[in-house]
């Protein structure tokens, strides 16, 4: 049994079952067995690839996105980059080097990293050191100092722990996380119903509340449109909120049982990114996209971008960055073209913004259901 996984069985067999929520957030950030305080998961020797390890385009790509929105903003001579979950700090790497194209740009920044791994934040270190003039970690997005900011995220929303919620006889019940009489943990629903979900849905139908990442949105929104700036959220998910277990856990590259060996797998739940909009636009932030992420690299010439390393690279190189833009646009489910998604948030003064075909104000918004 994992460390981590009796951990949990004495939390319960001392206070009773547990949220689904709770028991993500101790599988990931368990302060000594958590599953991203223990080690750097990604590559192919980890459980799991993400956009900016498969190929630097998509760093440099964000890199000019971020670069172009510091100069729509007037270019202020101080600008606050904020990254969230850097994991292993190569998209800030790949962002700080394009961003070099626009003059001021690079001396304009000081980097904030939000982390709370201490093995991650030492691999950003180690990427991110002597790149730029001032480097600072938090643990927390209320731990960020004012001021304007490009706040970035790829692959963070998705970590953040959500309730889950099961609909059973015409009501809502909470699912537990709780011990089977031979000690393994199973899933189970609260005795008590949730009275304060009314939506209908059928029999056995999962619902996600993903209440820490709209939390996060909210304050972040909220700083936003007092101290000006933009945030870009990218991130496997859906663009209507509709109801669905995604809870999915990894392990070498492929799905494994969540409660089998909790802080041995990575531990997702896929965006709801209509919900998460909604929440920023709840705190006066103008709401830029969604729009796919194949829809997003190409707005920002991810075509030219790869014909152009191809062209100074030998044949195996070329085709090597034939593989990775494809990887990085390509449908269906194993491609991060469409699964993959990515929405702006902005202060409301802030035109429409390079890769984005549609903005909705705090305003337009107000008409719609909550
Ligand atoms: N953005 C990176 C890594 C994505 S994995 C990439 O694209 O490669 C998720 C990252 O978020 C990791 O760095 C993880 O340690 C961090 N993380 C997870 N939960 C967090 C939390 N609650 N607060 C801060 N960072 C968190």
């Amino acid at each position: 049994m994992s460390r981590l996984k009796s951990e949990i069985a004495a939390i319960i067999a001392a206070e009773g079952p547990i949220s689904v929520e709770r028991f993500m957030a101790l599988a990931l950030g368990h302060p000594r067995h958590g599953y991203y305080m223990t080690r750097d998961p990604f590559g192919r020797a980890g459980d799991f690839i993400t956009a900016p390890e498969v190929s630097q385009m998509f760093g440099e790509l964000v890199g000019l996105w971020v670069a172009s929105v510091w100069q729509t903003m007037g270019a202020p001579g101080k600008l606050r980059l904020v990254e969230l979950g850097p994991g292993r700090g190569t998209l800030m790497a790949d962002l700080l080097r394009a961003g070099r194209v626009l003059p001021g740009f690079s001396e304009a920044v000081d980097v904030h990293l939000v982390e709370t791994s201490p093995v991650l934040r030492a691999a950003q270190k180690a990427s991110l050191a002597g790149r730029v003039a001032a480097l600072h970690w938090h643990d927390r997005v209320e731990d960020l100092p004012p001021g304007p900011a490009i706040i970035v995220a790829n692959e963070f929303f998705d970590a953040l722990p959500v309730r889950q919620f099961v609909r059973q006889g015409g009501v809502w019940r909470e699912r537990l996380v709780g011990l089977g009489a031979d000690g393994r943990l199973v899933f189970g629903l609260a005795a008590e119903p949730e009275p304060r979900l009314t939506q209908q849905a059928g029999e056995g139908a999962v619902l996600e509340v993903p209440l820490v990442g709209h939390g996060i949105m909210r304050a972040l929104a909220q700083r936003l449109v007092a101290d000006g700036g933009a945030l870009l959220a990218i991130d496997y998910g859906h663009l209507a909120t509709a109801p669905g277990d995604t809870l999915q856990a990894m392990k070498d590259h492929k799905p494994v049982d969540p409660l089998i060996e909790p802080g041995e797998a990575d531990l997702t739940a896929h965006v709801d990114f209509a919900a998460l909009g909604r929440a920023a636009l709840a705190a006066g932030a103008v709401l830029q996209g969604p729009v796919t992420q194949r829809v997003f690299l190409e707005a920002l010439g991810l075509g030219a971008r790869a014909e152009r390393l191809q062209r100074s690279g030998s044949p195996d190189q070329a085709r090597a960055i034939a593989g990775q833009r494809e990887r990085l646009v390509e449908g269906g489910r194993t491609g991060m073209g469409e699964l993959f998604k990515v929405m702006a948030v902005t202060h409301p003064g802030l035109p429409m913004l390079p890769g984005f075909d549609r903005l909705t104000t705090p305003a337009e918004a107000s008409g719609e259901e909550p």
